[in-house]
């Protein structure tokens, strides 16, 4: 059969569709992303907000107390400065010397030492065992500069638990260093303020010294108190400021963490929040998968309709050309049908008009069709008119040739270009190879048929119309049935008649 090559129009819609498929579902997963991203920075910073609330008030609680504690000391300075005062009974100085120092529980003893070191009074005690605290920071620190202000201890641990000290100097009245002026405060104190914060579990708050030393750790881990954090990355960024906060991954258990932190006001202590960032971010995690599965689901949805679509629309697109490729061809022959046929003549005419080049046309006529359809069959006469087409399709020539099934058992040829003399040759070749076809086909009863040609070729000149050619070819065509069947006539300008092979 002869291939016939119609091509529809090929809309790229394909492409494009895939392509704003791909971009919906992008934007769907870009949209989401960037909710999701801002939900997680505000999860982040909600936590951040009220680990800062949290130390805030630690802060200034421990602020307030080491305040009162500051003026308790001071006032046994005051009390220290009276005249004779270390000649008085000692009931009686140790009413003038601690009656106004602050008692509050957690709070230990206050006591003084003098320049070398040694205890001479104690709030709890009227007569005090002359022990020597000069080893002691809280000593030290004063003697090496008595302007040192309010001291803040390292902490340690005594029998009944573990303290730090409070101190301040004491100077004589020409401003030398004339001892301390101590009051113990024991760690339960933070123990208990930081209980009562109800922490979240994986939370901890910690009360360390400027130089790294921590002083109280919630959860409470006694093994902790008093071990040096100085040479830890998370300390150093600590230490840098007097407040921030930063994600890091803890130096005690490497949980990642946010920490929150605080400097207590001008004492040496920092007060930090921190928060594992897993617990921050465990509701986000849940709503990212929750949201983020049914997103995912939706761009499956969003790329099965476009393939669909795409499907749908292909089968649409191929539907449409078999019934473009029904319009114009012959459905037995494969041949461009009458309608092909009579738009290429109109086509070619004018083109041949513009031109002045001549135009040819056949006309084929197989022989005696209604005797062999008769004989032979209908089915056969089917057969017999497609094995004619295939040798006339076999014999075009150029890409401007046309064969077309004109009607019945009759074929038409337009030959743009071609000459009547060129035209009745190319018909000659065409009759030959009907009659090679039924050279092969010897013996059998129901050889193809032979065929009749009227060739005709004109320049199309004004007052002349394509059916003047078809009319000539006809004329041809009646003239070579008249003259005997299977040959090819033509009319002017050459008179041309083939005889029977
Ligand atoms: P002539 O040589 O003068 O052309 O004689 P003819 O018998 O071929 O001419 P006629 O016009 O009398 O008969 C044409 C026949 O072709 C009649 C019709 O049955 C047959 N025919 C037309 N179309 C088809 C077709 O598609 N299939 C078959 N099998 N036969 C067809
Ligand atoms: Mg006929
Ligand atoms: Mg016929």
């Amino acid at each position: 059969m002869p291939t016939l090559h119609w091509s529809a129009p090929q809309p790229n819609y394909a492409k494009r569709l895939i392509v704003l498929g791909v971009i919906i579902t992008a934007g769907f997963c870009a949209v989401f992303a960037a909710g999701l991203w801002e939900s997680r920075t505000r999860d982040l910073e909600q936590a951040r907000l009220a680990a800062s609330n949290v130390i805030a008030s630690v802060s200034s609680e421990i602020e307030r107390n080491l305040e009162i504690y500051g003026l308790s000391l001071e006032a046994v300075a005051d009390g220290l400065k009276l005249p004779d005062i270390a000649a008085i009974r000692p009931e009686l100085r140790q009413r003038v010397l601690f009656d106004r120092a602050a008692t509050a529980k957690d709070m230990g003893s206050i006591f003084v030492l003098d320049r070398e070191g040694t205890l001479i009074y104690d709030s709890r005690i009227v007569a005090p065992m002359p022990e020597g605290h000069a080893e002691r920071d809280y000593f030290n620190v004063h003697r090496q500069s008595p302007q040192a202000g309010l001291y803040v201890s390292m902490p340690w641990r005594a029998i009944d638990g573990h303290y730090i000290a409070i101190s301040r100097a004491l100077t004589d009245a020409n401003g030398a260093f004339a001892g301390t002026v101590v009051g113990t405060m024991r760690l339960s104190y933070f123990e208990n303020m930081f209980r009562e914060l109800n922490l979240g579990k994986p939370d901890t708050i910690t009360l360390i010294r400027d130089n790294g030393t921590m002083i109280m750790r919630w959860p409470l881990e006694r093994d902790m108190i008093g071990r040096s954090l100085a040479g830890s990355p998370v300390f150093a960024r600590i230490a840098a400021h007097p407040s921030g906060s930063f994600t890091d991954f803890g130096s005690i258990n490497g949980l990642e963490r946010l920490f929150v932190f605080q400097r207590v006001a001008e004492y040496p202590l920092i007060v930090s929040y921190n928060l594992a960032t897993a617990d921050i971010y465990a509701s986000w995690w849940r709503k990212a998968w929750q949201f983020g599965s049914l997103i995912l689901a939706l761009c499956a949805i969003n790329l099965m309709l476009v393939v669909f679509l795409i499907r749908a629309l292909k089968q649409r697109g191929e539907a449409q050309q078999r019934l473009a490729v029904m319009a114009t061809t012959d459905g037995l022959t494969g041949l461009s049908n009458r309608r092909t046929f009579d738009t290429a003549l109109e086509r070619e005419w004018r083109r041949a008009q513009r031109n002045a080049t001549p135009l040819g046309l056949l006309m084929i006529d197989a022989d005696s069709f209604k005797t062999y359809n008769d004989q032979f069959g209908h089915q056969a006469g089917d057969t017999a008119l497609t094995a004619i087409a295939h040798c006339i399709q076999g014999n075009l020539r150029r890409a401007a040739d046309l064969c077309a099934r004109y009607g019945g058992e009759e074929f038409a040829v337009l030959l743009p270009g071609l000459s009547t003399a060129e035209a009745a040759e190319h018909a000659e070749s065409i009759r030959a190879s009907v009659l090679a076809l039924r050279a092969q086909q010897q013996g059998r009863p129901d050889s193809t048929p032979t065929i009749s040609i009227g060739a005709a070729s004109m320049i199309p000149r004004v007052g002349l119309e394509p059916r003047d050619l078809i009319k000539a070819a006809d004329t041809a065509l009646y003239d070579a049935k008249r003259s005997g069947r299977n040959r090819t006539a033509c009319t002017q300008p050459l008179a041309l008649v083939v005889a029977a092979a």
